[in-house]
């Protein structure tokens, strides 16, 4: 990046918190940069233009003044306002989920365009999906890929045999699956039933179109999960709050 003082990037926006009297930071992605956060001067006075250009989830262009403590960001500009996740209450959810994954995963300042990339995307995709549980499954192995924390359901990550098809065993901790010779009983792993293998494996080598495809039951669907969300879980050592705010909502929607 260069030394001048204005500069320009396109960004996502994932969170934002209140400043002072009528300022927010915002945290958001950016292609070139990273995950950054900068300050938005009086956007929570009703006469502020940026404000409507820096919505949680939008797409935006930014002109930025470099600042001491936090870039400020001068003019903003919505590209894609991505208005689908923020009137869907679900979709809004998820979208906070997906944002928060992001956040989590990401240090400041690391450049990830491939990532800016797929949380682009997984937006675009967000808003058109009829099955947001499998774009969410989808969305965190992609993630998890892009991390560096691919998770192994090929082979047992033990031994390198190629996994039979039959109940093999998940281990968080070794980052995959194990044959039952090195899973069975070992602490931490759990049996995982074929069929949930076999939906890991699609959902992370497929494209995204036929990953749509897949005609699964909600308690399938909700094995995978519990699967992705214990080694997302364990990687990042603590909890997310989303995916706990999508259950409730799914609980109400009951
Ligand atoms: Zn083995």
């Amino acid at each position: 990046m260069s030394r001048e003082r204005v500069y320009r990037t396109r960004a996502i926006i994932l969170k934002r918190r209140e400043q002072g009297e009528a300022d927010r930071v915002l945290t958001v992605f950016t292609p070139e940069m990273g995950k950054r956060a900068f300050l938005a001067k009086g956007v929570r006075k009703s006469a502020s233009r940026k404000a409507g250009h820096l919505e949680p989830f939008t797409q935006t262009s930014l002109l930025l003044a470099k600042g001491r403590t936090w870039d400020i960001i001068t003019q903003a500009e919505t590209v894609y306002a991505f208005r689908g996740l923020r009137e869907d209450l679900d979709r809004a959810a998820h979208a906070y989920y997906f944002a928060e994954l992001v956040d989590a995963f990401t240090r400041e300042e690391d450049s990830h365009p491939e990532i800016y990339d797929l949380l682009l995307s997984g937006f675009h995709r967000l808003e058109q999906s009829p099955n947001l549980a499998l774009t969410a499954r989808w969305f965190e192995l992609a993630m998890l890929k892009l991390s560096g924390y691919q998770p192994q359901f090929f082979h047992c990550v033990e031994c390198g045999i190629e996994l039979q098809p039959q109940t093999n065993y998940f281990s968080p901790e070794m980052g995959g699956m194990l044959c039952p010779r090195h899973g069975e009983g070992r602490r931490g792993a759990q049996p995982v039933e074929l069929n949930v293998q076999k939906v890991l494996r699609y959902v992370q080598s497929r494209p995204y179109a036929q990953v749509m495809q897949l005609k699964l039951s909600p308690a399938r669907l909700k094995q995978v999960e519990r699967l992705l969300g214990g080694y997302i879980r364990f990687i990042l050592e603590r909890r997310l709050k989303s995916p706990v705010f999508i259950h409730r909502l799914t609980a109400v929607a009951r």
